[in-house]
This record gives C-alpha cells, sequence and structure tokens, in this order.
C-alpha cells in the first residue's frame, strides 16, 4: 500500500471507530487507547489492510473472550477489580514488535512482504496466548508446568492446560481465515498459514517457559494467595520467585518477539 492522502482517510476513519468501539465496551483506559492509536496507524500505514485486519480480529476476538466470564476468571487469578481494564502496558506487551515492524516498513517499503509475514507472526503468537490464556482458565482439571509437568495452581505463570492449546489451535484458524480476505499479495498466502500456526504456538510456548523460569511471582501479606501484582489487598506482596523485572507484559514481549523471529526464520525458508 502507498502512502497517500487516501490511505491515512481510511486509517483516521477504522482506527476512530475502533477508538470508540473500545471506550464504550471499557477495553482500554486512556493511555492504553492513545497507544491502540500509534499501533494502528503504524500497522495501516507500514503494512496496509492485511495488517489492520490481524490486529482488530486480535484485538476484538481476544477482548470478547476475556469479558466471557469474566468474574469467574479475576476470582481464580485473585485479581482485583480494579485490574480489568487494559492500560498502555497491556498495549507495548503485546504491541511494541508489530508497532516497530510497522514504522520499518514505512521506512523500506521495498520489503513490505518479509515485514507483513513477521508482523502476522508477531500478532499470532500474541493472539494465541492471549486466547490459551481465556480459555484454559475456564479448564476445571489440574493445570500443570510446562516444564516438568509439575501441579500448579490455577492461572500461575508457566501453567499449561489441554483447553489452553485448543484456544490457541483456534486463534490461528481465525486469524488465517480473517487475514487471507485481505492479502493483497496472494503469492504470500501459503507462507502466512504456516507462519501463523507455527509463530502462535512457537510464542505461546516461550510465553509459558519464560513465564514458569522468568516472571516473577508474589503471595500476598494479607490475603495468603498467590499473585502475580506487587501489591494486593492494598499491602505489598512478598515475592516468590523469577526476576524482579520481569512481569507479565515482559513475557508477552518475549511471547510476540518469539513470534516474529520464527516468522522470520520460516520466511527465508520457504
Ligand atoms: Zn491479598
Amino acid at each position: 500500500m502507498t502512502l497517500n492522502s487516501y490511505v491515512l482517510l481510511e486509517a483516521t476513519i477504522v482506527i476512530s471507530v475502533l477508538g470508540v468501539i473500545s471506550y464504550r465496551m471499557r477495553l482500554l483506559d486512556g493511555w492504553g487507547s492513545l497507544s491502540a492509536v500509534l499501533v494502528g496507524y503504524s500497522t495501516y500505514l507500514g503494512i496496509g489492510r492485511v495488517g489492520m485486519v490481524a490486529l482488530v480480529t486480535f484485538f476484538l476476538v481476544s477482548s470478547v473472550f476475556t469479558k466471557y466470564k469474566a468474574s469467574y476468571k479475576r476470582q481464580v487469578l485473585r485479581e482485583e477489580p480494579n485490574d480489568h481494564m487494559r492500560s498502555w502496558r497491556n498495549v507495548w506487551g503485546n504491541g511494541a514488535i508489530p508497532f516497530s515492524l510497522g514504522v520499518m516498513s514505512i521506512a523500506d517499503p521495498g520489503n513490505v512482504d518479509l515485514y507483513t509475514s513477521v508482523y502476522l507472526g508477531a500478532i499470532s503468537a500474541a493472539f494465541s496466548d492471549t486466547m490459551s490464556t481465556e480459555v484454559g482458565l475456564l479448564y476445571r482439571g489440574r493445570v500443570r508446568y510446562i516444564i516438568g509437568f509439575r501441579e500448579v495452581y490455577a492461572g500461575a505463570p508457566g501453567g499449561v492446560t489441554p483447553y489452553g492449546f485448543l484456544g490457541a489451535i483456534f486463534s490461528g484458524c481465525v486469524l488465517f481465515i480473517a487475514t487471507s480476505f485481505f492479502a493483497s499479495n496472494a503469492k504470500i498466502l501459503p507462507y502466512t498459514l504456516v507462519i501463523i500456526l507455527v509463530s502462535g504456538l512457537v510464542g505461546t510456548t516461550m510465553d509459558s517457559v519464560a513465564g514458569q523460569l522468568w516472571q516473577r511471582t508474589y503471595r500476598c501479606a494479607c490475603c495468603n494467595e498467590f499473585v502475580e501484582s506487587s501489591v494486593h489487598c492494598g499491602v505489598v506482596a512478598v515475592p516468590l520467585k523469577g526476576y524482579r523485572l520481569v512481569n507479565t507484559h515482559v513475557v508477552n514481549l518475549i511471547c510476540t518477539g518469539s513470534g516474529a523471529v520464527v516468522a522470520f526464520i520460516v520466511w527465508g525458508l520457504l
């Protein structure tokens, strides 16, 4: 897609409509919305319609699943009521790499097919990971660590379930169907199917591995529950394991980064 005033107008209309939807559905807070607008413009102007369709599919489908049985899932995760609105941290955890790829493609338009493939890999990883979490939290059976398969509490970073795996596969199928209608270059379609599936599965797996090995988890000093946030029940929580700087957003960055790297490798091989 070439950069002209028509594309800019189209981007502005689509991004504005999405902004209103996410505001009305209370999907993002103010800084989260502003961040999403930046990711949206970079996607539209750098990757084009196919990128925007991938981004919107990821955002809307995963938001619907996040809202589904939200209070039950909040209970499983022991999240507090003010934790549910997505902030700029959520947006950049999943959106930093797609944003950068859009900017790189604007600067280097000759390689748009390469950037598009890598972009789809990153989005697929983010989408698979979000869906495996949202669907996996509904699983009532035993949750196990991805490494060693030791049983762990529900909602633990690194915990995996059969539902989560199905969620990841589902997201790959949805993303491929949605993007296939908008791929301006039909030549890249077979690549995108492979890239979306492989990047999604590798990205989700890396998210669980990083979650188990490096993400910091806490135990609340007040209610004694395992939690992901450093403050719970209004008091500072006690660190259990992991690195101080590795929170769920850093793990999402690792997830999308590995999805992008896998897509780059697959692009080179095919
Ligand atoms: Zn607590």
